[in-house]
């Protein structure tokens, strides 16, 4: 046996072409292209005959390779110039076939996108956090307002969990209610000869019932008597102290007196109308 390198197999194979190509001068270049076309074709055919079980063939090869060269694979795929083509590669191969593409973005998602969040959020938790902190505290006031409308829309999914909170914390229900209660008491009930004028003086005034906070119509079951100064304030139960409101705008009212409802009313509406 005596060893070749590569050059001189080469000089060899080209020798020996001349030599056939001598004895056969019928040969062309053209006819050799044609026979290579053709092989390459019936190579085609038969793979898209079984294209599954090919596939699956040429899959498990391309595994066993990229483990016998795991280096020169890695390399391979860090080469910039392999990076560009594979790119447009793929930007050229999503073009053609979008649906097949959305398809396993969706499969992969419904495997992984949970997951991934989840990393993701845990991974960044202190960034994440740190922003919510600084949006909040940039934005105090307009998040208020956010809050009240969200609960003025959702208004009757808070009924039932306020009713939730209810029944979880009936002790605590009780001792607020007993309280304000005690604290009614010591003012005394209001007179039905009030209650009269001021429904009487509401609908004299505006033509129909409305809300002193808000000046808008109230619906049937949504009075509510409202004091100006409010009771923890030392507000009483005489006919001068008190009005007609709606039952929510009473609730958003709290402890303050008119003059600090009407000036939060005014500042809601100037950052609102910053805003939108
Ligand atoms: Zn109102």
């Amino acid at each position: 046996m005596v060893l070749l390198t590569k050059i001189e197999r080469l000089l060899r194979h080209r020798l020996a072409n001349k030599k056939w190509r001598k004895n056969n001068p019928s040969y062309s270049k053209e006819l050799y292209w044609k026979n290579i076309e053709k092989s390459r074709k019936n190579g085609r055919d038969n793979y898209h005959k079984d294209i599954e079980k090919n596939r699956k063939k040429s899959r498990e090869q391309y595994y066993k390779h990229r483990e016998r060269n795991l280096e020169y694979c890695r390399e391979k795929r860090q080469n910039q110039e392999y990076k560009k083509w594979h790119r447009e590669y793929k930007k050229i191969w999503e073009q053609k076939n979008k649906d097949k593409k959305s398809a396993y973005y969706k499969k992969w998602y419904v495997r992984n996108g949970k997951e991934y969040h989840k990393q993701w959020r845990e991974k960044n938790k202190e960034i994440l956090n740190q922003k919510r902190k600084e949006e909040y505290a940039n934005n105090k006031e307009l998040n208020s307002i956010y809050r009240r409308r969200s609960y003025l829309k959702n208004h009757q999914r808070n009924i039932i969990r306020c009713r939730k909170w209810r029944e979880e914390n009936k002790e605590l229900f009780k001792k607020l209610a007993k309280l304000n209660n005690l604290r009614r008491q010591k003012l005394g009930y209001i007179d039905i000869n009030i209650f009269q004028k001021l429904y009487e003086d509401n609908i004299k005034q505006f033509g129909t019932l409305t809300c002193i906070l808000c000046f808008k119509p109230i619906e049937f079951g949504q009075d509510s008597i409202e004091h100006k100064i409010p009771v923890s304030r030392g507000g009483t139960n005489q006919y001068e102290n008190l009005g007609i409101a709606h039952k929510i705008c009473n609730i958003r009212k709290h402890n303050s007196t008119m003059g600090e409802w009407f000036g939060k009313q005014i500042k809601e509406k100037e950052l609102w109308q910053i805003k939108t």
